[in-house]
C-alpha cells in the first residue's frame, strides 16, 4: 500500500453558507463518512489543520485583499465580493485553516512522509483571484500551495491539473506569465466563469504553459479520457513536473446538479492512475489533490474514494 495522506478537520465545516447553497458543510461529512468505512482508512497518514503564515497567502493575494476579507467577513457580511460567495462570521478563519492545512500537506509530501495526499478542505479555491473572491472561493488553496513548494523546497516545475467542471480562472491568472507552473484545465465550456477558451495559452515567458481543454456539454468518460491521453499526459511528460497538484473538483460527475458533463466515479480513478504514471517518472511520485467543487453528496464521496483508492493501491 502506498503511503497516502489525508487532511480533514471538523473546522472546515464551520464555514456555513446560506440555506440551499450547494457548497455546504455536508459535502465534507459525506466524504469523511465514506472514507471511514474503507479498510485502508486507519493506514492513512493524518495531516492537521493550521493557521498559516500570512506571507504565504501574500504570494498569491494582495495584502489589502486579505485584510478586507478579514474585516468584511468577520464584520458579519453574508456574502463576500460576489453574491455566490456566501460566508458566515467564521469563514475567514476557516479559509485560513484551509490554506494552512494544504501547506501542512505540502510539507508531509515534500518530506516523504507520504507519496500522495488528499485535502478535504473548504472553502474551495480555484476561482479566487488576486483581489477578489468568486465562485464560492476566498483564498486560492492550490495556487498558494504551488508557490509554497517553490519557495520552501526549491521545486522548479509544478504542474496543476484542474479537472473541476469549471475553469479555474484564479489559478490561471496567478501563473499565466510563468513558465515554472503549468496550469492545465478541462472544463465545461462555455460556462461559468466564462474564461478558459483554448486560445488562452499564457503569455510572455509563460506562453505555452497554460492549457485549456474546453469540453462541450454532454461530454462523458470517453471524451475526457481521450483529452487526458491526447493532451494532458503528453504535455506533462514534456514538462517533467517535480510535483503534481490536482484541483480536484467532482462537479463533472453525471449526477452533479451544477454541470452538464457526464463522468462516472470510476473515471476519476482512471485520471488518477494516468497522473500517477507521470508522477512516478518525474515527480518522485508526489501528487497532492485538493478538493474544489462537487455538489451531489453521494457522487462526491464516491468519486473522492475512487481517487484515494487509486493512491493507496499503488
Ligand atoms: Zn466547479
Amino acid at each position: 500500500m502506498a503511503k497516502t495522506a489525508y487532511l480533514f478537520d471538523p473546522v472546515y465545516m464551520e464555514h456555513r453558507t446560506e440555506w440551499g447553497h450547494p457548497e455546504r458543510p455536508e459535502r465534507l461529512a459525506a466524504i469523511d463518512e465514506l472514507l471511514r468505512k474503507q479498510p485502508y482508512f486507519t493506514e492513512l497518514v493524518r495531516v492537521e489543520k493550521m493557521i498559516p503564515d500570512i506571507k504565504y497567502i501574500e504570494m498569491i493575494h494582495d495584502p489589502d485583499y486579505i485584510a478586507r476579507a478579514k474585516r468584511e467577513i468577520e464584520g458579519g457580511d453574508s456574502y463576500f465580493d460576489s453574491m455566490d460567495t456566501s460566508v458566515c462570521a467564521r469563514s475567514y478563519e476557516v479559509a485560513l485553516y484551509a490554506v494552512g492545512g494544504c501547506l501542512n500537506m505540502c510539507d508531509c509530501i515534500m518530506k516523504g512522509r507520504a507519496r500522495y495526499g488528499f485535502c478535504a478542505v473548504r472553502p474551495p479555491g480555484h476561482h479566487a483571484e488576486r483581489n477578489y473572491a468568486a465562485g464560492f472561493c476566498i483564498f486560492n488553496n492550490v495556487a498558494i500551495s504551488a508557490r509554497y513548494v517553490q519557495e520552501k523546497y526549491g521545486i522548479e516545475r509544478v504542474a496543476i491539473v484542474d479537472w473541476d467542471v469549471h475553469h479555474g480562472n484564479g489559478t490561471q491568472h496567478s501563473f499565466e506569465g510563468d513558465e515554472s507552473i503549468y496550469y492545465m484545465s478541462l472544463h465545461q465550456y462555455p460556462y461559468y466563469p466564462g474564461t478558459g477558451s483554448d486560445s488562452e495559452k499564457g503569455f510572455g515567458s509563460g506562453k505555452g504553459y497554460t492549457l485549456n481543454l474546453p469540453m462541450r456539454m454532454g461530454s462523458g468518460d470517453e471524451e475526457y479520457i481521450q483529452a487526458f491521453e491526447d493532451f494532458i499526459i503528453p504535455e506533462l511528460e514534456q514538462f517533467e513536473p517535480q510535483i503534481i497538484f490536482i484541483s480536484a473538483g467532482f462537479d463533472a460527475h453525471a449526477n452533479d446538479p451544477l454541470s452538464a458533463i457526464d463522468l462516472g466515479s470510476d473515471t476519476f480513478y482512471k485520471f488518477t492512475k494516468l497522473l500517477q504514471d507521470v508522477a512516478r517518472s518525474y515527480a518522485d511520485n508526489r501528487i497532492i489533490a485538493v478538493l474544489e467543487g462537487g455538489y451531489d453528496l453521494e457522487a462526491l464521496a464516491d468519486s473522492v474514494e475512487r481517487v484515494i483508492q487509486a493512491f493507496v493501491e499503488e
